[in-house]
């Protein structure tokens, strides 16, 4: 059957759609140990966004994922030259309680950045420790968006551990990065039944039938596009959402509409050539 979708056929044509200014809600920056990456410095990331029609990308520093005290103001280094096209991530580290503590007050101060990112399978730390405790009562009190490394049936950040948290923290947007990579229908169930819980992509596309499921059961207006750049371009996830048996409808939501309104919810101003 030939897919009728209309935005497909102008990303075919094109690369890119004027329509759907995509907005990728999982990034990071900068070389990574034990792989090398062919466009890791924000110009290169710019030039494979600018191919695919990527508007702005909200990233986490690798170096800030192992060593926060260098790493997030190398990232704000990159939101500060180009504010159009970078939001980031305040990476925090559970397993160094004191410096957690100072990252977390110091958090307000910082521009461009636009909530916390976790990656407890990683720090080996879960999500529902006492410390991740002070990072998320300060989310809870200020309402904020979390991107959270999660992957399925880990003891640290399962969609069972995402759930306890959405209950415990209801005031706080987290967004499940990488949907509870292979416990599918358990973070479609948290997505759907927490308000504030989003199924964001990264990773999850190559789940044959994934993407359909997830607008069955937890609705488009709840997932979130990413791609971990700089290890994989936006082109193949893009592919994924056009190809799937979804509507337009759902593929702006997904691609960049639900991108949109967290972002503004966080004062990112998209006004200018909006799609
Ligand atoms: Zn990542």
């Amino acid at each position: 059957m030939r897919n009728p979708s209309a935005l497909a056929k102008e990303f075919r044509k094109y690369g890119k759609a004027a329509s759907c200014p995509i907005i990728d809600m999982h990034g990071h920056f900068g070389p990574y140990q034990g792989i090398y990456f062919p466009a890791d410095t924000a110009e290169a990331m710019m030039r494979i966004m600018d191919r695919a029609g990527v508007r702005m990308i909200v990233c986490s520093s690798h170096t800030a994922l192992v060593d926060t005290r260098r790493g997030n103001p190398e990232m704000a280094e990159v939101v500060a030259k180009y504010p159009d096209r970078f939001r980031a991530y305040w990476a925090l580290n559970p397993n160094y309680p004191d410096r957690m503590k100072e990252e977390i007050e110091a958090y307000p101060e910082q521009k461009g950045f636009v909530g916390f990112k976790f990656l407890s399978d990683y720090h080996k730390v879960a999500i529902t420790d006492d410390r991740y405790g002070p990072a998320l009562e300060f989310a809870q009190e200020h309402r904020m968006m979390i991107l959270m490394h999660t992957w399925g049936n880990s003891p640290y950040d399962g969609p069972a551990l995402i759930e306890e948290v959405a209950k415990r923290y209801p005031e706080v947007t987290i967004l499940m990065g990488h949907s509870g990579y292979g416990e599918w229908d358990r973070a479609i169930g948290v997505a759907r039944d927490y308000p504030k819980v989003y199924l964001e992509l990264t990773a999850a596309y190559h789940a044959n039938g994934v993407i359909e499921e997830m607008v069955q059961g937890a609705g488009s207006h709840k997932m979130l596009f990413g791609t971990d750049m700089p290890w994989f371009t936006p082109h193949y996830g893009i592919g994924c959402v056009l190809c799937a048996a979804i509507t337009d409808e759902d593929r702006h939501n997904i691609l960049h509409r639900n991108a949109e309104t967290l972002l503004r919810l966080r004062g990112v101003n998209l006004e200018e050539d909006d799609g």
